[in-house]
């Protein structure tokens, strides 16, 4: 924005203005300097000047008014600093609103879609910033600041296009915490083909969401309608925008951060924090075109990226090195003229659909009549799922970026070459007769095997030797079996001092269920892990976990104060670590300042304890097999804990190493030969502590790890660094 000057009379203009903390407007008398500011009707957001993290640079913006950690939602003079606190918002002549400096440069002034004589700025209740004519009250606005979004999508904001009057609204991150001048990261809603929001660093795409089918992004199965919020994409011939509003009191943003992942923050009052809720990208596999053409990504491989089933890669070499960005070709090719056929897949995230075409009305089975009449047509799915599906949507060309979701929401039908559907429909039959013999024999297995676990599951935990006591206190210590000293906790007293498991006292979620704050009657703190309730998973890594972490008791260890078992309620309660985990510090720019050399490695240190407590030392030889990040707490001195015992195995006698045909914990942390072959043992903990040592002296996720000269991880980037001899391994964390 060029920088004006104005004539204006600064000397009668400072003398009018008469500055109010309880207004919520700007007028010809009423205007915003130094640190005054005007807040909304309701007191949700105050508007006026501040100063972002260490820069002494001043601009005008918007911020919660209740929240006490100031949190900057939208920012006037973003590219124009002021260098000095002179900066004035007012109404100036003929009828605008101005950012003027006190030299009499205007630095900021919206662009009015009319004009008016009259005109005030009134801060709105939702965080909207809107110029309207003084006595226009029936919600015409002149200008908004919800249609010039900053880097934060607040409930009511619309993100994409009018087509109309081509005005396009979309999250631009800030270039620091220190800067809101825009950044290299944008997030839109792109209508081209079939709307889907878009994550860009400049010109280049890093993550998209998938197609809107109508419930939700087909990239964001996970992001399902809840209590919290609701969210649409509305396409119409005039516009297309994504939106969301709040269902609850809970307050929630979005934000495109400077590091260059679109962020859902949700404010916990009781701790007075941002709660991280979920990210965007999600995994590797959402790295825009990983696998190239044709690919197929899967982030529980290793590696991730595979071809659609009937197409191979298209240069073996570069495969094999771990170049993905060629893709795969159809082994068969298509023969369009001798009846090609369609295949369906199900449990993906749908293609980039900026070359496709689409139609509301249309039926599945008129969408496969177009695209087979259509030679570059090369799948179809239906448009919208909702009410068993209608609507079609075309692909020409290439399938770019598919990724395999953990569930089936919309199937997508692929073309094919007429021989392979053959192959396809014979093995299908024999496919299937097999699958049901098979579902026939494992499910009268399962049956049996239910029946019998029914029956003794409330014998099996009181066998452990747990029974249900209540004191003043509202536990006891009584146990059964002497060697698991494990206090009982009553359900009533666990769910008042959790606030009725409220979401405000939601601490985290773990592959067990969600973890909450508690705070018992005498004021002791507690963190309280709670079984989901059709979590079959979740029981046996509850049994594991008690029978595991009740027996040790090291400094390094997170300590289990108890459990309660009531009915369907299966709950574990440990000590409250105030510092959360490991990686909230070490992945997040500012909290990572906190963490200097001695504290990193202290922190190391503690683990490495932990870890041999587990393996050489403990009353059980321990192997942990999730060791990373999120599973070390922090206590208030940042003494590091290692938690999460859910899938811990425990070796007895000269047991070294053991196998499993079901391979879980986290990739990224395994070793090889844990993710490929199943064996476990202390060494493959050792390989996790590795991979972590890592992510901590670099701040760096070993999966999340960029590079713009190759696609390998942190820990390949770290071995390729050695062997080229440009590190000696003092050192490496200086060069990552
Ligand atoms: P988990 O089920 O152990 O993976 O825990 C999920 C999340 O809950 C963790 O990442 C922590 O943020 C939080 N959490 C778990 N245990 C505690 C605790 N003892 N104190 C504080 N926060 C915890």
């Amino acid at each position: 924005m060029e920088i004006l000057k104005i004539p204006l009379f600064f000397s009668s203009l400072f003398s009018i203005l008469i500055v109010s903390n309880t207004v919520d407007t700007i007028t010809k008398t009423h205007s915003i300097t130094g640190s005054n500011t005007i807040v909304s009707s309701g007191g949700s957001f105050e508007m006026g000047f501040f100063s972002p993290g260490s820069s002494r640079n001043q601009y005008l913006g918007i911020w919660y008014k209740n929240i006490s950690v100031r949190t900057v939602v939208w920012v006037a003079n973003r590219e124009i600093p002021l260098l000095d606190s002179a900066g004035v918002l007012t109404i100036i002549n003929p009828g605008s609103l101005a950012l003027v400096h006190g030299t009499g440069n205007v630095i900021w002034s919206p662009n009015m879609t009319g004009s008016t004589w009259d005109p005030v700025a009134q801060l709105m209740e939702s965080g909207n910033l809107v110029v309207r004519d003084a006595n226009d009250q029936s919600g015409h606005f002149l200008w908004q600041s919800f249609d010039y979004p900053c880097d934060t999508l607040l409930p009511g904001m619309k993100l994409g296009k009018n087509f109309v009057t081509g005005l396009e609204r979309h999250l631009s991150s800030w270039k620091s915490s220190d800067d809101p001048a825009p950044g290299e990261f944008t997030y839109r809603c792109d209508p081209q083909g079939y709307p889907q929001n878009i994550l860009s660093r400049g010109s280049v795409e890093l993550y998209r969401t998938g197609p809107w089918n109508g419930i939700g992004f087909s990239g964001r199965p996970n992001l399902k309608p809840n209590t919290i919020y609701k969210y649409e994409v509305v396409y119409t011939k005039e516009e297309v925008y994504y939106h969301y509003e709040l269902l609850s009191s809970v307050i929630s943003r979005v934000i495109m951060s400077h590091n260059g992942v679109l962020e859902r923050w949700t404010w916990i009052d009781e701790t007075r924090e941002w709660v991280l809720y979920s990210t965007g990208p999600a995994d590797n596999c959402d790295n825009y075109k990983l696998c190239g053409p044709n690919g197929d990504c899967n982030v529980g491989n290793l590696p991730p990226c595979g071809c659609l089933s009937k197409f191979v890669p298209r240069n073996q070499t570069e495969w094999g090195n771990g170049d993905w960005s060629y893709g795969c070709d159809r082994r068969t090719p298509l023969d369009c003229h001798n009846g090609d056929g369609f295949i369906k897949h199900s449990g993906y995230k749908l293609p980039d659909p900026r070359n496709s075409w689409f139609d509301r009305n249309m039926t599945l089975g008129e969408c496969e009549m177009v695209c087979l009449k259509n030679c570059s047509c090369m799948a179809y799915a239906n448009l919208d799922i909702r009410s068993g599906g209608s609507g079609c949507l075309l692909w020409f060309d290439e399938l770019i970026d598919m990724k395999e979701l953990n569930v089936n929401v919309q199937d997508i039908y692929i073309r094919m070459a007429s021989s392979e559907l053959v192959h396809s429909k014979k093995r299908e039959i024999v496919a299937v007769t097999l699958a049901l013999l098979v579902g026939l024999i494992l499910l009268s297995i399962s049956l049996i095997v239910y029946l019998r676990k029914r029956k003794r599951k409330n014998s099996q935990l009181n066998r452990e030797g747990i029974l249900m006591h209540k004191s003043e206190h509202g536990y006891t210590n009584k146990t059964q079996k002497e060697d698991l000293e494990l206090p009982l906790f009553d359900f009533t007293v666990i769910a008042d001092s959790t606030n009725n498991f409220s979401i405000n006292n939601k601490l985290g979620e773990g592959g067990f269920g969600p973890v909450y704050k508690g705070t018992l009657e005498g004021g002791q703190e507690i963190a309280v892990k709670r079984i989901s309730k059709n979590s079959s998973q979740g029981l046996d890594e509850f049994k594991n976990e008690v029978i595991c972490i009740a027996k040790l008791q090291h400094r390094n260890l997170v300590k289990l104060l108890g459990c309660c078992i009531q009915g369907e309620e299966t709950m574990l309660i440990y000590e409250y670590m105030p510092n959360k985990s490991l990686d909230y510090f070490i992945f997040d720019q500012s909290q990572s300042m906190l963490l200097d050399w001695s504290k990193r490695f202290h922190i190391i240190n503690g683990i490495a304890r932990g870890l041999l407590y587990l393996h050489q030392d403990s009353r059980l030889r321990i192997i942990h097999r999730d060791l990373k990040a999120s599973n070390i707490l922090l206590d208030i001195d940042m003494n590091p804990k290692i938690s999460d015992f859910g899938i811990a195995r425990s070796f007895g006698g000269n047991e070294t190493e053991a196998s499993t045909n079901r391979v879980i914990g986290t990739y990224g942390y395994m070793s090889p030969e844990y993710a490929i072959d199943g064996l476990f043992s202390a060494k493959s903990d050792v390989f996790s502590f590795g991979v972590l040592v890592l992510e901590i002296v670099s701040g760096k996720k070993n999966r999340g790890f960029y590079h713009p000269g190759h696609r390998l991880n942190l820990l390949g980037h770290v071995s390729v660094l050695i062997r080229s001899n440009l590190i000696c391994v003092r050192k490496s964390y200086a060069l990552i």
